[in-house]
């Protein structure tokens, strides 16, 4: 396995697999991995074959963190990263600096970004104003260094992969988007690096994502015909609450492709929540 610390470095060695004809699949991430993480590089590593080149990125991206979140605290395992990522078969880490990614931003002469303007509107994107354009930028820079034939994304964060997946198809980049499903704990949690900020209190409680999806889920399926967003809402808005560390950032229905807020759920309709357990920031979506 290689570790890549240069985009130019990685470009070439990219460019080298494609004149062979070696297909790419890759795995963008911020590293910290967990087994969510590695369904991706599995799933990357089926689209490609034995033949084929997996790279994985880690990369903590300063532009899609607001001046008050979590990015100088978030977690990392160089060391551990490495031992996951050698033992799924990854061909390539690819772990630039920030001075690498982003050359001259500081001095201010780093003035290009990508910003998806439909689908970003609501969910992540209302509640974190600056976020989608850091991760259509980085994603879009990664891109051209990595060139990937596939690139595997989690459903688990469903807005960023739909929003990578439309910014693919307006900017034309040759390649393939996957997503990949969530991944969870024995009891429901879906995986997640940020897990690792919660108390063992915090973290019984944070179980209660799971608990409303599957609510909603039963609640849909009881009725066999469709609720009214509002009402479901306050109900789970009231599940969620019996937890005292839990509080509320947004519970929305949504229609899984165009991401538009639905005024009635039924089956096949998205749901998203986030969810503050403690000073922990969790997000949870899936179909009801
Ligand atoms: P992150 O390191 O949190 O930026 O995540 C990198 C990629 O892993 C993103 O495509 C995430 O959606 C995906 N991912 C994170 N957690 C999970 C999970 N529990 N199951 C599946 N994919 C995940």
């Amino acid at each position: 396995m290689r570790i890549v610390r240069l985009p130019a470095a990685m470009q070439r060695i990219a460019l080298q697999w494609k004149r062979s004809g070696c297909p790419i699949g890759f795995v963008p991430t911020m590293g910290f991995l967990h087994e969510g993480h590695l369904s991706l590089v599995r799933a990357a590593r089926r689209r490609v074959g034995p033949a084929g080149a997996v790279v994985v990125s880690i990369y903590v991206n300063p532009t899609q963190f607001a001046p008050t979140e979590d990015l100088s605290r978030y977690p990392r395992d160089w060391k551990e990263d490495l031992r996951l990522c050698r033992r799924e078969g990854v061909d390539v880490v690819f772990a630039p600096t920030d001075a690498a990614m982003y050359a001259g931003r500081d001095a201010g002469d780093y003035s290009t970004y990508v910003a998806e303007e439909q689908l970003t509107r609501g969910l992540e994107g209302a509640a974190r104003p600056t976020h989608f354009r850091g991760v259509t930028t980085i994603v879009a820079k990664l891109f051209n260094v990595v060139l990937p034939d596939v690139a595997v994304f989690g459903a688990k964060d469903w807005q960023q992969a739909a929003v990578v997946r439309r910014m693919v198809a307006d900017l034309n980049f040759p390649l393939k988007v996957v997503v990949a499903p969530t991944h969870r704990e024995p009891d429901g949690l879906a995986m997640s690096s940020r897990n690792v900020y919660l108390s063992a209190e915090e973290r019984a409680q944070a179980v209660v994502l799971w608990r409303a999806l599957q609510q909603a889920r039963a609640e849909v399926k009881a009725t066999g015909k469709s609720l009214r967003a509002d009402a479901l809402r306050a109900r789970l808005t009231a599940l969620i609450g019996t937890q005292p560390a839990a509080r509320i950032d947004y519970v929305e229905f949504f229609d899984p492709d165009t991401m538009v807020p639905v005024d009635r759920v039924s089956r096949g309709t998205q749901l998203a929540m986030a969810v503050f357990i403690g000073k922990t920031r969790l997000i949870d979506n899936g179909k009801v």
